[in-house]
């Protein structure tokens, strides 16, 4: 694998790839993506390939401005453009009707393309310069952490990737929103960044209910963002609970927490993060990775308020510890391990 810096020069060479059908890692606000020509099918079996994805899970297409959504979305409705004038370039991908051409490689089969312009300098120099659609999942391999930074990537993909920018470390941290706008009421498919107040006072009315995200959304698999370390949710009340739970049985804990009990267990390791949201998302996805480079087995996490971006961190918690989207923290209990009395 080749690591560049993002200088003009080696946006141009990954342009370049991109046009010969490689793939090409490159940092977004929200996560780093693992791109190809979203036009070229061998390119994009190439993704599907490196990530070990089930081939039905439909890919987002990265453009450089909202003027190229006519190029790959039929039908769109005002409500996109609306959204696109609001908050693009931003953390925002809208699900549109496709255009008979875009391939079915891209969307999984489905009758929808999902389409978004990314907030960073580094993605955007990549995208003017190719000229055309980027077809971006992040780049890490199926249902694992997704890489907030160049050496994240390295970790996830090694050779698998032809060329990976280096723009340092993604600003957000966790993946964009997307709002499904393919039938009569907007729906969020997945929380993030942007909230889904701050769409709704855009579309200046109710958005569906979340009920059917899975059947629109097949990447949106209850066990997903997931760090080998198994992660136990705790309401910052449980901590002490849940991490005695778990010392006692002789695994390697971890707390992942922004408050913590003035004392921990001995071997408890404690990864500290933010007060704020916005900081917790930025570290939620590197603090994932420490737990499994220090070789932990259990890293209980505190759940934060349901509030603005704390809405997508829970979504993003629960899926690390497979709850999907249903899961409460009270429902957590430790499984019997074989041979262990609990
Ligand atoms: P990733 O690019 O790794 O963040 O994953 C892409 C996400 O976008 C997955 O959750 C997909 O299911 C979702 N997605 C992409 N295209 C569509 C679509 N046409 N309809 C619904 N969800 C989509
Ligand atoms: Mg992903």
């Amino acid at each position: 694998m080749n690591e560049l810096s993002a200088s003009s020069a080696n946006v141009d060479q990954a342009a370049a790839v991109l046009r010969a059908g490689g793939l090409v890692a490159f940092p977004t606000e929200t996560v780093y993506g693992l791109g190809a020509d979203a036009r070229n099918p061998a390119a994009v079996a190439r993704i599907f390939a490196a990530k070990g994805r089930p081939a039905d899970h439909p890919l987002i297409v990265h453009l450089a401005h909202a003027g190229q959504l006519t190029a790959w979305a039929r039908d769109i409705p005002d409500a996109a453009w609306r959204l696109a004038e609001a908050f693009w370039p931003g953390p925002l991908t809208l699900v549109l009707p496709r255009l008979p051409d875009v391939l079915d490689a891209v969307t999984g089969g489905l009758d929808t393309v999902a389409l978004r312009v990314p907030d960073h300098p580094v993605a955007l120099a990549l995208l003017a310069a190719f000229g055309d659609g980027i077809a971006a999942p992040s780049a890490n391999r199926y249902g694992c952490v997704s890489p907030t930074s160049a050496q994240d990537v390295h970790e996830e993909l090694g050779n698998r990737v032809d060329l990976v920018l280096d723009g340092g470390r993604c600003p957000i941290g966790i993946e964009s929103t997307i709002v499904d706008l393919s039938s009569t009421k907007a729906r969020i498919l997945r929380p993030g960044n942007v909230t889904e107040s701050a769409v709704r006072r855009v579309l200046g009315e109710p958005l569906a209910t979340e009920s059917n995200r899975f059947v629109r959304s097949p990447g949106n698999k209850p066990s997903h963002y997931a760090p080998r370390a198994r992660v136990v949710l705790a309401a910052p009340e449980e901590v002490e609970l849940r991490i005695g739970e778990w010392h006692k049985r002789g695994q390697r804990v971890g707390l992942l927490a922004s408050h913590w009990p003035t004392t921990l267990p001995d071997n408890v390791t404690l990864l500290p993060l933010p007060e704020s949201v916005q900081k917790q998302a930025h570290e939620l996805y590197h603090c994932l990775r420490q737990a499994d480079h220090l070789g932990l087995e259990v890293l209980v996490a505190v759940m934060p308020p349901d509030v603005g971006l704390g809405h997508a961190l829970r979504d993003r918690l629960r899926r690390a510890a497979g709850l999907g989207d249903n899961g409460e923290p009270a429902q957590v209990q430790p499984q019997p391990l074989p041979g262990v009395e609990p």
